[in-house]
């Protein structure tokens, strides 16, 4: 029997290396002939340390286990007996059951660092599928997916593709910005912690479909696990044959290095990363040209989130038009959402687009942890615009999102009950560009210092509609004049909050003047 505890950072986080200790010693003490897997994290956070067994009718749950419930929990497993922390099936869980795991599907489910394991729950099968076909027909398999770039942007990842691949051969990289530095975000973490070879096949598959024969994994300092369980994903790999100079035994090349961050927000910018990569600091660089062109070290360079390149084997195996079955519109797929903030059931939500943000928050969330009633949610990280109650029936997708004035981004929804200060969230976004801008243009550099000083005279009274004008042509500028989406999507969440929340711009005085 295997007995499965986590060690995601977020598991471990809530005392799942304590957890496990004790069923390793329950194991011993009674001597079970059971086995104990590290595996990623279930995405059901409030459940975590989540132990799961084995059984002959499938996996099944208790949830959320300290090491001292642990004894009774084996002792519930072995006699089959009832347990108040049984949660059942671990796949008839709703949160889970309800969702639509693609890239998902094997996270929480297998050990993370076993190539068996990844191979028994069909791994390396887009690879496989990749290899026996040439780099013009993977580039439009992964166009013909619809597959757009995680990262925030949503670009067409095989236009990307595509670009490189036509350049003349030469030295080309593949480069996977693993910088998760968005609030609420996590979802790369947990692929890099929990199903570690998907993300390396998928960079395998780019960089044979272009003609790379390098990759850069970026992972930002603050995951020092991720890093820790990449280097030796990338290392099995390598030992494996599936990396290196006979990919699978094909006679192609693609060598792959985890680079570890620099603890700047700015470093998930693409070419502040490529910068970063170069051993320099995190500045971003002017365009053109695109690093399509002139990316790292000035070659032909593919940059794609970790979403993204982690949704390519899939596309590889099962083919396009599976893929694009999923999602609404242009917006195919899936994404996998993460829960975050005043919520009761915090986690990772895997749906195709055009689920709703109410579905998300009440259905698969439980609401607001506090109980009180939800008044906003910040979508796609800090840069995010804030949606009202109103728009929790909008279709999550990039266009419907970017038509009402939000984006979905990587996917973070960051939930606030009605206590908020809306004042204080429009005043933190510019102080978050003050801290984070790279200085290295003036509408960025300047205009968060003077955006959120502005905003502070709001929240003191001082001449309130003057200087809200103030502050909507101050975005203006920096919306228009920033070099990147640091100071260009600022103004998202403060104007956000200035439309959907005047109320909260327009009070007694809430700052010591
Ligand atoms: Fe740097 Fe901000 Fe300009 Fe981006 S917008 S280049 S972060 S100063």
């Amino acid at each position: 029997m295997r007995i499965y505890v986590p060690a995601d950072s977020a598991a471990l986080s809530v005392g799942a290396d304590e957890t496990a200790a004790a069923v390793d010693a329950a194991i011993a003490a009674r001597g079970l002939d059971a086995t104990l897997v590290r595996n990623g994290s279930r995405g059901m956070f409030w459940l975590e340390p989540l132990v799961e067994a084995e059984t002959p009718a499938g996996r099944i749950a208790f949830g959320p286990v300290t090491a001292g419930d642990v004894d009774s929990v084996i002792g519930a497993i072995v006699d089959g007996t009832a347990h108040p922390l049984a949660l059942g099936l671990t796949e008839e869980i709703p949160y889970l059951k309800n969702q639509e795991r693609l890239t998902f599907e094997r996270v929480g489910v297998t050990d993370p660092l076993s190539l068996a394991d990844y191979e028994a729950h069909g791994g390396l099968a887009g690879l496989r599928a990749a290899l026996g076909m040439d780099g013009a027909a993977i580039c439009k398999e992964v166009l013909d997916s619809g597959l757009r770039g995680r990262g925030g942007a949503g670009f067409p990842a095989g236009i990307k593709w595509k670009t490189v691949h036509d350049l003349p051969e030469g030295q080309k990289y593949i480069c996977c910005n693993g910088d998760e530095g968005d609030s609420g975000t996590f979802a790369d973490r947990m692929i890099f912690e929990g199903d570690p070879f998907l993300l390396i096949e998928g960079m395998v598959i780019a960089g044979i479909a272009v003609g790379a024969t390098e990759g850069y994994l970026y992972i930002r300092s603050e995951y020092p696990r991720s890093i820790e369980v990449m280097k030796r994903a990338v290392a099995i790999m390598e030992a494996a044959g599936w990396l290196g100079a006979n990919v699978g035994g094909s006679g192609r090349t693609f060598w792959l290095k985890v680079r570890r961050g620099a603890g700047a927000y700015i470093c998930g910018e693409e070419s502040s990363m490529l910068e970063s990569i170069e051993g320099k600091r995190g500045t971003v660089r002017s365009k053109p040209p695109i690093p399509a062109i002139s990316g790292l070290f000035g070659r032909p360079t593919v940059i794609n989130n970790v979403l993204t390149l982690a949704a390519v084997p899939l596309i590889m195996d099962k083919g396009a038009q599976f893929y694009r079955d999923y999602g609404m519109g242009r917006s195919t797929g899936t994404l996998p959402f993460q829960l975050a903030g005043n919520i009761a059931r915090g986690g990772l939500v895997e749906k195709a687009f055009g689920v709703t943000l109410r579905e998300l928050v009440e259905d698969f969330g439980g609401g607001t942890a506090s109980g009180r009633p939800f008044r906003t949610a910040q979508v796609g990280g800090p840069l995010g615009a804030y949606v009202s109650a109103g728009m929790l029936d909008l279709p999550m997708d990039y266009e419907t999102f970017a038509e009402n004035g939000a984006m979905v981004g990587h996917g973070g929804i960051v939930v606030f009950d009605d206590t908020v200060d809306m004042g204080a969230m429009a005043r933190f976004a510019f102080e978050f560009c003050e801290i984070e801008s790279c200085g290295k243009c003036t509408p960025c550099r300047v205009g968060a210092v003077r955006g959120k000083e502005t905003v502070e005279k709001i929240l003191r009274g001082e001449d309130v509609a003057k200087n809200v004008a103030l502050v909507e042509d101050l975005c203006e500028v920096m919306r228009d004049g920033s070099l990147c989406a640091m100071g260009g999507l600022t103004p998202m969440p403060v104007l956000s909050a200035l439309k959907l929340f005047p109320e909260d711009f327009d009070r007694a005085p809430k700052l010591a003047a």
